[in-house]
């Protein structure tokens, strides 16, 4: 049976319309696709400035306390506060304030001062944190499929006394810090994280 010209012309709208659908659900789902990306890029991004601004904290950390072996001083050997680690040359101002913030959060990392002398080569040092995070599980990782979804995890950075960094991941509190790494101190410094962990998880 032959179509007339308007059944063939209704047929073709049809056609269309179907494209124009087909188009605008493919579209979408690229959009949605990229905008996951987008987001687990941005994202690891901030991972990776929030680890180097860490690391080289903590290496001013001990290029301050190196300075003061080689020199004068001894007896002002501490956990020098930012402040002091620009006055003694070793960060400038500038630096400082770019380094001492988390990219996701924009806000200053922790930092625990011990009563005591930076020794990144003690047996504790690998275990005894000096700088997190201020916001708890503040970086979202997500070990993403094809279109950029996965089960998401809470990273919260870390660096220790020996200078490297870690993520711990879905942490609840500030406390469970303490919990995980004051079996590894000594009891005086036990006692300054925890202290510092609580007024964190308080603020
Ligand atoms: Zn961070």
């Amino acid at each position: 049976m032959e179509l007339s010209c308007k059944q063939q012309g209704k047929k073709s709208t049809a056609k269309r319309r179907l494209a124009v659908v087909v188009l605008i659900l493919a579209s979408s789902f690229v959009c949605v696709i990229a905008i996951n990306y987008y987001k687990l890029i941005r994202e690891r991004l901030n991972v990776s400035i929030c680890n180097s601004n860490l690391k080289q904290l903590a290496n001013g950390l001990h290029v301050y306390q190196l300075d003061l072996k080689d020199g004068e001083n001894e007896s002002s050997r501490h956990f020098p506060s930012f402040q002091e680690l620009v006055e003694y040359g070793v960060l400038d101002n500038d630096t400082l304030r770019e380094l001492e913030y988390c990219p996701k959060t924009h806000t200053k990392y922790i930092y625990v001062q011990y009563e005591r002398a930076v020794n990144p080569d003690s047996a504790a040092a690998r275990n005894t944190p000096v700088l997190f995070d201020s916001v708890i599980g503040c970086h979202k990782h997500r070990n993403a499929n094809f279109f950029g979804v996965g089960t998401e995890n809470s990273w919260t950075l870390i660096a220790f006394e020996a200078g490297q960094v870690s993520v711990v991941e879905n942490l609840i509190c500030f406390k469970d810090i303490y919990d995980k790494y004051a079996p590894f101190m000594s009891k005086d410094d036990a006692v300054v994280l925890r202290k510092c962990c609580e007024a964190a998880d308080n603020k």
